[in-house]
């Protein structure tokens, strides 16, 4: 990390949190009590320090206490679970004991691998329950034998009613991105799981809590500007003169339906420019490869939808446009967080059409930030 990154995290890191009378803040890896063989998988997949979050709800997250966690994205709450899962599992015992509900298939996955990485050293056995996959595939694993599930609702429930995920030894029930999975379409689907667990299971009795104040929400480390265009045709020759910025590391392009994605995909290409896309209507295979290319590095602009705007972590990200401003003031936050990640340099930008100013002033308000006119020079801010 450079020294700017670092300090850039700093600041991230002395955003002040609300937090429940007790907890502690532990600033090494040595002091959060991990077991041994969960220790050397922490330093062996390159952590030298807890971030913020980490040092405060990793510990009573061990100790079976109900939590809830919110920081910044970028910031380590996704690894904190995972560490956490895997301190809480018992591995002699070859039966789910960690559940982990998550908003999308692809980040379902990512922790799924998160944690099999970290957890090298543990004979972990995790298993990524998500639609759009083998049901075959997914009994015979499950029927193996596997400590933690990192799923999506509805393939999970869909196991737990066949007999195949089996309830008895699930201790903890963790949900990642815990706003969205309580929300309206999800929320049910939760409860759905949720009956079916153990009695005293570690959830949402008596939480620690550990919040930051709203006006830290926003990202230090992420510029935001906006190019004002008079007419939605505008955007593309927009988006095509921006190519080459974008390729400079990587971009994500967010739309607001699947079909304009499709549509500016068709029309990049037209124009004989590299892009990669994805959305919820492609078959799942599809989705993988192009996750995997964008992870990979082999493809460097990703034109997508919201299923993309929670969660997932590209770090070469630095640059996320909004082709279309999201349609609510949360989505605005995750989407841009797509870039910065720990810290690092991010840019967001915002295409906006005369009716849309308003919309771009009400973000700045919420968030208590600045977004500027884009500058000449954004080529040396990625
Ligand atoms: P969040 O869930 O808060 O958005 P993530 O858990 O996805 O954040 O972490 C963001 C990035 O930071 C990931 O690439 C992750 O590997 C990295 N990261 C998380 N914790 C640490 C740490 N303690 N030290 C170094 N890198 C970390
Ligand atoms: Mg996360």
């Amino acid at each position: 990390m450079s020294k700017a990154d670092e300090e850039r995290l700093l600041e991230a890191e002395e955003a002040d949190f609300e937090t429940s009378k007790g907890v502690k803040v532990i600033n090494t890896f040595d002091g959060l009590k991990l077991k041994d063989d969960l220790l050397r998988g922490i330093y062996a997949y390159g952590f030298e320090k807890p971030s913020a979050i980490q040092q405060r709800a990793i510990v009573p997250m061990s100790q079976g206490r109900d939590v809830i966690a919110q920081s910044q994205s970028g910031t380590g709450k996704t690894a904190m679970l995972s560490i956490a899962a895997l301190q809480l599992v018992d591995t002699t015992l070859r039966e789910i004991q960690v559940l982990i509900m998550n908003p999308t298939r692809e980040l379902a996955t990512q922790t799924q691998k998160v944690i099999l990485a970290i957890g090298d050293y543990m004979q972990i056995q995790a298993h990524a329950c998500i639609g759009g996959k083998s049901v075959g595939e997914d009994i015979r694993k499950l029927d193996y034998g596997v400590h933690i599930v990192s799923g999506t609702p509805g393939r999970v429930f869909d196991m737990i009613r066949r007999r195949n995920l089996r309830t008895r030894n699930i201790k903890t029930l963790v949900l990642d991105e815990a706003d969205e999975m309580l929300n309206q379409g999800f929320k049910e689907q939760i409860y759905d799981v949720y009956r079916y667990l153990p009695p005293q299971i570690q959830f949402m009795t008596d939480p620690v809590r550990i919040l930051v104040k709203r006006d830290e929400l926003t990202l230090e480390g992420i510029k935001q500007f906006f190019v004002a265009v008079e007419r939605e045709e505008w955007k593309f020759d927009t988006l095509c003169d921006l190519y080459d910025t974008l390729t400079i590391t990587q971009a994500v392009i967010f739309c607001n339906t699947k079909r304009k994605v499709d549509w500016l995909t068709d029309k990049m290409r037209e124009a004989n420019f590299t892009v990669s896309s994805m959305h919820g209507d492609m078959p799942q295979n599809d989705r993988d490869a192009i996750m995997g290319e964008f992870r990979g590095g082999s493809s460097r602009v990703l034109i997508t939808t919201d299923v993309w705007a929670r969660g997932l972590d590209v770090s070469q990200v630095s640059l996320v446009i909004n082709y279309d401003l999201p349609n609510n003031r949360e989505l605005y936050i995750h989407r841009i967080g797509r870039s910065g990640r720990y810290g690092r340099k991010g840019v967001a930008i915002n295409f906006v059409k005369a009716d849309d100013i308003r919309i771009l002033r009400d973000i700045e308000q919420y968030y208590s930030t600045q977004i500027d006119e884009m500058p000449m020079n954004l080529a040396d801010l990625v």
